[in-house]
């Protein structure tokens, strides 16, 4: 607190003169998310506001539901909650499911175990397929469970999970729960825009993203799939979904060609995605991909070079979030304050079954460049030795550039 406190703990009248007076640091950030948003997005986000009913509104919205349908491959319905990426989890949770109603979740991660805390909240039954962190869910154990729960009406797993740096294969586990008539949600919250979401050709019905991550827009709007069957089963439930606001039957009639009054949109934010999206359009979808590949190749050089190793299998490991596994000399919430206040890098921490023993890079988006690979390398390789892990001085920035110099990354478009 500051100061001039007041008995009852509110700040005084001089304190709130001098709030916004203390600068924002300028960060690299490379946690799990958010990442830097561009530019060009903050500018857009300032264009003046108009209605949300207003005919020159709907145009900017017919454009980033077509831009989105680029990024998730799709001929069906896109649109955004306005909300983080959780939001477009409850949105899908909460529509797509009826009290009483029993989900298969696939849980690798902490935000499998979010849906499921949500799912509870919901008053839905909930069938667990578990797997320990850095592993992908055995599809043989999904199939195990739909026999075993034939009156299951919706499977959930997690394209990428941010918590354990898994990827998953969404196409084999949305097969199946169509082979036992059940909907498949997934999501795509750190993959979209940053590896490839094909949200038609698996046959998804739902998916979620979020604007803070590969997309480099700033938090707080989450870009949506929804198929023409999910739409159907939302609109012949027996009972109303049990939020109004994230009723995505609702969301998606003021989407569609009629505009339906529903909230009021967040019209910045929608002009700081639609930005978001001309970017990854100017860049194209494919080798926004690749930078994600080949940064991330070039991150994982440098830390083999610092002797220190992921807990995920390399077949399984995502590009824009690394998991690295700690030597026991060195604790996490040292290494983590020592990245910021020295170099004012931020990277995450372990969370869930990782908690302590981890450290997650983030290369998404904007933040997904080899000059921020480098700066953390170089940093990392400085850090280490103090906190008692010795480590060989310049191989890591070099090990980095030389995978790059040998397989360069797509230069990203500012
Ligand atoms: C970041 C993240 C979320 C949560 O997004 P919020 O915008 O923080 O609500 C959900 N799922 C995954 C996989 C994520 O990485």
């Amino acid at each position: 607190m500051t100061t001039n406190q007041s008995a009852n703990g509110a700040a005084s009248e001089a304190d709130l003169l001098n709030f916004g007076n203390q600068p924002v640091p300028r960060r690299v950030i490379l946690g799990p998310g958010p990442s830097s948003a561009s530019p060009r997005v903050l500018r857009a986000m300032s264009q003046p506001i108009i209605g949300y009913l207003d005919p020159a509104f709907f145009t900017v919205l017919d454009e980033v539901s077509a831009l989105l349908d680029r990024v998730f491959i799709t001929n069906q319905t896109t649109m955004t909650v306005a909300g983080a990426g959780s939001a477009g989890m409850e949105a899908g949770l909460s529509s797509l499911l009826e009290r009483g109603d029993k989900a298969i979740i696939c849980v690798n991660g902490f935000f499998c175990e979010r849906q499921i805390l949500m799912c509870e909240r919901l008053g839905i039954e909930v069938v667990r397929v578990e797997t320990p962190y850095g592993t992908t869910v055995d599809p043989q154990r999904l199939e195990d469970a739909l026999n075993a729960n034939p009156d299951a009406k919706l499977v959930s797993a997690i394209h990428a999970e941010t918590s354990a740096g898994v990827l998953q294969d969404i196409n084999t586990l949305s097969a199946l729960a169509h082979d036992h008539d059940a909907l498949f949600m997934t999501d795509v919250v750190t993959s979209l825009a940053g590896t490839p979401v094909e949200f038609d050709e698996w046959e998804v019905d739902y998916a979620y993203g979020g604007s803070q991550k590969c997309l480099a827009a700033p938090p707080g709007i989450s870009p949506v799939a929804i198929s023409d069957r999910a739409l159907d089963h939302i609109r012949n439930r027996k009972t109303l979904p049990s939020s109004w606001y994230l009723d995505l039957n609702l969301i998606a009639d003021y989407w569609g060609p009629d505009h339906v009054h529903h909230h009021t949109s967040p019209v910045s934010m929608i002009y700081g995605l639609r930005e978001a999206l001309m970017l990854v359009a100017e860049e194209g979808l494919e080798t926004r991909w690749t930078r994600h590949e080949k940064v991330a190749q070039a991150l994982r050089a440098g830390l083999a070079a610092l002797n220190l190793d992921s807990p995920v299998d390399e077949s399984n490991r995502l590009n824009q979030l690394t998991v690295v596994s700690l030597p026991d000399e060195v604790n996490d919430q040292e290494l983590r304050s020592a990245l910021l206040d020295e170099y004012s890098i931020e990277v995450g921490r372990g969370l869930g079954q990782f908690a302590g023993k981890v450290i997650r890079i983030g290369l998404m988006g904007e933040s997904c460049v080899p000059a921020n690979v480098f700066a953390l390398l170089g940093a990392l390789e400085h850090i280490l030795p103090r906190l008692g892990y010795e480590v060989p001085s310049g191989e890591a920035v070099a090990a980095a550039s030389k995978t790059l110099a040998a397989d360069p990354a797509p230069v990203a478009t500012i």
